[in-house]
């Protein structure tokens, strides 16, 4: 069966060079980021560039693509800036993303720095309703997280509430990243019941997309390490245990492995797509 896998790529010379890296490195879809990870404003618009980029992902049949929000946006902030910040970024980064259809926009919830989950949570809440009360063609993910600080999300209970709270069934879903539930003391050896607890609490139809990563870290750890597939605490068994889920194997699954080149991307995609044919 087909399965849509890939990187995190940097955006470089513009989003069609982005898709042929893409191509280049054996994956069907990709992450990137709209503007600088670590804030700053959004690229120039290029529509022309956006045009060829949607053709071509047309052309060689790719799975949704899996924007992330900047690390630094915090809707759950206690700063009057970094809530400005929130604000106008998502805004102009769901915009941009409307010449890109059907694609996903995946952030991290927010960390409430000590005004306690439930402010945090309904921070984000509000949040998701102003920034979802509009017509749009991308669906908007919550980020399961590691649990480090004080950061929203490390448990599914929370990406309930907020879901709920914000009742858009239609543009809101999750990314579960593995590294992160692995961290926040999901055991992903029994990838059976992590499923089926998902699902009790969540919903598995608001499971859009997977960050396929191993972890530094032993599980609970809540520190969020990202390592290279099967160098880590995680092992391959459980990764491929992921990769060829009946229940997850249609969805997109990026890699944000510490790689240091996209030619070592292109080398774990073609080892997951080997291991996981062994199985499909
Ligand atoms: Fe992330
Ligand atoms: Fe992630
Ligand atoms: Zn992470």
């Amino acid at each position: 069966m087909k399965q849509y896998i890939g990187a995190h790529l940097s955006v470089g010379k513009g989003y069609e060079d982005m898709v042929d890296r893409a191509i280049d490195m054996g994956a069907n879809t990709f992450a990137f980021f709209l503007r600088n990870p670590r804030g700053g404003s959004a690229r120039a618009l290029d529509v022309d560039d956006l045009e060829k980029a949607r053709e071509k992902l047309e052309k060689y049949e790719f799975g949704p693509l899996v924007a992330h929000a900047p690390y630094t946006m915090n809707p759950a902030g206690n700063k009057e800036s970094v809530l400005v910040f929130a604000e106008l970024a998502m805004s102009e980064d769901l915009d941009r993303l409307e010449y890109l259809p059907g694609s996903y926009y995946n952030f991290h919830p927010g960390s409430h720095v000590r005004q306690g989950i439930e402010t945090g949570i309904t921070l984000i809440s509000e949040y998701l309703k102003r920034m979802l009360d509009r017509p749009l063609k991308s669906t908007v993910l919550l980020e399961t997280m590691a649990g480090k600080g004080t950061e929203v999300g490390s448990r599914f209970e929370e990406l309930a509430t907020i879901i709920k709270k914000v009742d858009r069934d239609d543009s809101l879903g999750v990314c579960l990243d593995t590294c992160h539930i692995h961290e926040a003391g999901y055991n992903l050896q029994d990838i059976d019941s992590v499923l089926q607890e998902f699902d009790e609490v969540i919903g598995l139809q608001y499971l859009k997309a997977i960050h396929i990563n191993d972890s530094k870290n032993p599980r609970g750890a809540r520190k969020d390490r990202h390592e290279l597939l099967g160098e880590g605490e995680i092992g391959w068994d459980s990764i491929i245990g992921v990769l060829t889920h009946p229940q997850l194997r249609h969805l997109p699954f990026i890699l944000e492995t510490p790689q240091t080149t996209e030619k070592g991307y292109g080398a774990e995609i073609a080892e997951l797509r080997k291991r996981s044919a062994r199985i499909l």
